[in-house]
């Protein structure tokens, strides 16, 4: 059960502050969702919602997304993106799968057994590629053809812009920073960034900070995580650009949404 403890207000400017005010009602929103150190994000509007990644096995994302799940993409098929991938698909009633096509993924087989197995069809997406959940428009930005068949399966991560009517966030799985060089400048420019691989330093670069110029960034990531995640280099390039950071280890499950000309983001209760 998500507790809306506080929210935080946020102007595009980037300037913050914290109000205690009731629990949000905005039917558009994009979650990142306390699943320790993995990914799962979840975009709602109206009455659809798109999660995005589900953890580590186990996470059951899906159970705890605050909104129903009509499709689950994965960024790429590793463990603490895609570790409970085949459950949340022998779970739900989901219309697809979207994936990144590599068939080579140690987890490709649970995740073709369980979609064969529930009729879900699994969707290979590549750049250019555009999903919409409601009114929310996601367009695939990477991997490109450089990076589908890397060797590191990071490399090959989904990355997706997601807008809103009223505000645009970049998602970029685990994908590193010389996959980062080569994202398009205009869509790489949002309001909100979630940081690459839980805010390790060989992502979220100088290079994708001058592009994305984000008002806010969300991090994903364990409470004591093994990895030292986020970094320190990372945390001073976001300090240094005053831009504010949300991470699901301090405050839970994030809600990033719009409400009287404002983008806010309320959060679960602090630990
Ligand atoms: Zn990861």
């Amino acid at each position: 059960m998500v507790r809306h403890g506080f929210l935080l207000l946020l102007a595009l400017t980037g300037c913050a502050c914290l109000l205690t005010l009731p629990r949000r009602d905005s039917a558009r929103a994009l979650s990142l969702i306390d699943v320790g150190q993995g990914d799962a994000a979840y975009i709602q509007s109206g009455g659809a919602g798109l999660l995005v990644d589900t953890g580590v096995p186990g996470s059951s994302a899906d159970l705890s997304a605050p909104g129903p799940v009509s499709a689950l993409l994965v960024t790429h098929l590793e463990r603490d993106h895609a570790g409970d991938a085949a459950k949340v698909i022998a779970r739900g009633n989901l219309a697809a799968v979207f994936w990144n096509g590599r068939t080579d993924a140690p987890l490709h087989g649970d995740v073709a057994r369980a979609a064969g197995a529930a009729g879900v069809p699994l969707v290979a997406l590549v750049p250019g590629d555009v999903l919409r959940v409601g009114d929310v428009r996601l367009e695939v930005l990477s991997p490109g053809p450089g990076y589908r068949t890397s060797a590191d399966h990071n490399d090959s991560s989904l990355v997706l812009r997601a807008d809103f009517p009223e505000f645009s966030a970049l998602l970029t799985g685990d994908a590193p920073a010389e996959v980062e060089r080569l994202l398009p400048p205009g869509p790489a420019d949002v309001d909100v960034l979630k940081l690459g691989h839980h805010g390790s330093k060989t992502a979220t670069g100088d290079h994708l900070l001058d592009l994305a110029t984000p008002a806010l960034a969300l991090v994903s990531v364990g409470a004591g995580n093994r990895y030292g995640h986020p970094a320190p280099e990372v945390l001073a390039r976001l300090e240094g650009r005053g831009i504010p950071l949300l991470r699901t280890d301090e405050q839970g499950t994030i809600t990033v949404f719009w409400r009287d000309g404002e983008l806010r983001a309320s959060t679960s209760s602090a630990r």
